[in-house]
């Protein structure tokens, strides 16, 4: 029967891509696309309840994988009922009022899109911390957990509660960890709640607390006598703030349904100026009595329901693949679209990263195609939409020559792509002399894409070190400059002489070195002439720089045309020293183990301790280990280090040895 297929054939899709997104962390689906499959098997169930089975994904929730071990959550945790439009949301509130026969007040969140978690606190102080699930069973991650700073691990009052909230990673942390990746030529995450689920979900909780992870609280079960006095939900969310907890500030009280809908359309566009994603906004009936009253479905509390923000991902046309070289030398295709609006935006060119890229997704000039923004400015291809004519449009052939000189398309080991080997290749030097000037480099103000290309053009430059040389009057002979810009621009120029050396490493734009790798070294490669005197190996010992990185750096410093430049620089007094954060050499060589959680320092907090003095941490024990510091709840860290006789540290042991 035509029905009984197509509901099995939604039930399996469903739950295929349930585990890629909460196992695998690796979604096929768009979250919209998954949405209307959901919303079609709900309708069908509801239309021939005789179809529907315990099993089927509408009556559960999530998933739980094996990484970790499972804990069944003390109380349930649901999902929530969602929908994408006014009308459905006025129904909802319909039938809420219906038995009361009076308007009820409701609570307005922003739906974080994050993970969801469950922390039990006895007598203030964080026991555990485990992950949704299916709602019944959760994976335990308090260690992880307890790397998070706004997770307290002690409250101000001493309470039995658990508490739920929405663990995420902000914009800003997830754009430099994927910026970082791409540096070093690692997998990238597709978006903040695959990178939050990814970073929380590691085996080892260092690379859990290198990650910038922060979390919402949005819901507190209250044990204590005293605390079953909260009436409403509004009044729970500023108790729990009252307590140490992290709670959204755009929570808001309103009177009816009238006032969900004025919040979820300032939000439809105010959320582009958070730094955390959102996907919707949660609606919750305020009355716990009337929320108790109303209960549960099987998978959703009836009180509450989400309405989803219309998806960040679009449909449109390739028009065609513009080619760039940059600043490296690297040729990267642009898709050029026709002109669709997305996430607060008119989009018409979207990245398509690399040309194995272009293959892996098979898009062809004419294809329409996908788009989406997650946190980044630019936009990228995320999928090629099945059309009856994809098949005739040509497979796309990558280029052979260079766009912008002609030259040659290289590979060069390392690299992904296609590379212009002319080191005075125009379309490439100006690359590089833009990115010298950009805000996260040399931040040079008013010296942009136009005035470098007129400057090149002119023959006033032909790199970074020239711009140095030039006179205000000599910025006048370009389109439209003034004598009181020209003379601007010039101060500009000279100001970003005295920028630190962590801001030159980045400018000069070696590959592999991007801003975060290039702080990393330069603390402990205080000049340049430092940098000049480093060999592979001391680059490579350096924590978080690996072999690839150092061979680029010491590359780039033995390389006589780049030297020449940086000899310029200095000779216009472009030479910064970096002020070493260094106190001591008591700990030179010596490598610590961080575990458990220190009395009163961090673990970034100590392991900047360490390196102040000369030390290093790894994040595994071994024989190579001499110092084990650890805290409270030390794992198996600790007893790995008894079994090899590493010496352990309390952190005042610690303490006195630094002193
Ligand atoms: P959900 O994310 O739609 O809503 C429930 C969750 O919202 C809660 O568990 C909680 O974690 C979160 N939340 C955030 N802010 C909140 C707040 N202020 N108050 C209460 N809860 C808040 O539901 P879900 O069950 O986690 O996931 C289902 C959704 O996930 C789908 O609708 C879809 O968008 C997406 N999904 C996508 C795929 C895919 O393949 N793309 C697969 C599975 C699920």
């Amino acid at each position: 029967m035509e029905i009984l297929e197509r509901i099995d054939y939604l039930k399996n899709e469903i739950n295929k891509s349930n585990y890629e997104y909460y196992v695998n962390e690796n979604p096929y689906l768009t979250d919209f696309e998954y949405d209307k499959l959901f919303a079609e098997l709900k309708e069908l169930e509801d239309k021939y309840p005789m179809f529907k089975t315990p099993d089927s994904p509408t009556q559960r929730v999530g998933s739980v994988s094996e990484r970790f071990f499972p804990h069944t959550h003390k109380y349930r945790l649901y999902s929530l009922d969602n929908s994408y439009n006014s009308d459905d949301l006025g129904k909802w509130y319909e039938r809420v009022c219906k038995e009361y026969d009076k308007e009820l007040e409701l609570v307005c969140e922003l739906k974080i899109d994050g993970l969801a978690i469950a922390l039990t606190y006895e007598n203030g102080v964080f026991v555990r911390g485990v992950t949704r699930g299916d709602g019944i069973t959760g994976e335990d991650i308090t260690q992880n957990l307890k790397t998070i700073k706004a997770i307290p691990l002690k409250l101000f009052e001493p309470k039995n509660l658990e508490v739920r909230g929405e663990i995420y990673m902000p914009k800003s942390s997830f754009e430099k960890l994927n910026q970082l990746a791409l540096e070093r030529g690692e997998k990238v995450f597709a978006n903040p709640r695959n990178a939050a689920s990814g970073s929380l979900r590691q085996l080892d909780s260092t690379i859990t607390a290198k990650r910038d992870l922060s979390m919402f609280t949005y819901t507190g079960i209250f044990e204590d006598d005293a605390d079953k006095n909260i009436k409403t939900h509004y009044d729970a969310m500023m108790y729990l703030k009252k307590l140490g907890f992290k709670v959204n500030e755009n929570v808001r009280k309103v009177k009816n349904i009238q006032g969900v809908i004025d919040y979820c359309k300032e939000w439809e566009t105010k959320r582009f100026e958070l730094n955390y994603a959102t996907d919707g906004v949660v609606i919750k009936v305020n009355d716990f009595s009337i929320q108790k009253d109303l209960g549960f479905t099987a998978r959703a509390p009836k009180w509450a329901t989400a309405f989803k923000f219309p998806p960040e991902e679009v449909k449109t046309k390739l028009l065609d693949i513009e080619l760039n070289t940059g600043k490296t030398g690297v040729v990267t295709p642009v898709a050029v679209l026709e002109p669709v609006a997305l996430a607060g935006s008119t989009v018409s060119r979207a990245s398509l990263h690399n040309f194995d890229e272009i293959k892996r997704l098979d898009v062809r000039v004419g294809d329409t195609v996908l788009i989406m923004k997650a946190a980044e400015i630019i936009p990228k291809v995320i999928k090629v939409v099945e059309t009856d004519y994809h098949k005739n449009l040509p497979v796309y052939v990558p280029p052979t020559k260079c766009p912008s000189c002609g030259s040659e398309l290289v590979e060069k080991e390392g690299i992904v792509g296609l590379y212009c080997p002319n080191p005075n290749c125009e379309s490439l030097m100006c690359a590089k002399i833009e990115y010298w000037a950009s805000k996260e480099a040399m931040d040079i103000d008013k010296v942009g894409p136009s005035i470098i290309q007129q400057l090149y053009e002119k023959n006033m430059i032909s790199n970074f070190a020239d711009l140095y040389k030039l006179l205000p009057q000599d910025f006048m002979m370009l389109d439209l400059i003034q004598e009181k810009s020209a003379s601007n621009i010039y101060m500009s120029i000279q100001n970003s002489k005295t920028r630190p050396l962590n801001r030159l490493i980045t400018a000069l734009g070696i590959r592999h070195v991007g801003k975060e790798t290039a702080d990393i070294l330069s603390e402990e490669f205080t000049s340049i002439d430092a940098f000049k005197n480093a060999t592979i190996d001391q680059l490579s010992q350096v924590e978080g720089i690996g072999e690839i990185i150092a061979k680029s750096v010491y590359e780039y410093f033995h390389d006589t045309a780049n030297l020449k430049i940086i000899d310029e620089l200095i000779s216009l007094g472009i030479n910064p020293s970096q002020k070493s954060a260094k106190q001591s050499n008591k700990l030179e060589g010596k490598v610590f183990v961080l575990t458990g959680t220190l009395p009163s320092m961090g673990r970034d907090e100590a392991s900047a301790i360490i390196k102040s003095h000369g030390g290093k941490t790894s994040s595994s024990v071994s024989k190579k280990t001499d110092f084990v510091l650890a805290g409270e709840n030390a794992g198996s860290k600790l007893d790995k280090a008894q079994n090899l006789g590493v010496i352990i540290l309390t952190e005042n042991d610690f303490l006195e040895m630094i002193k």
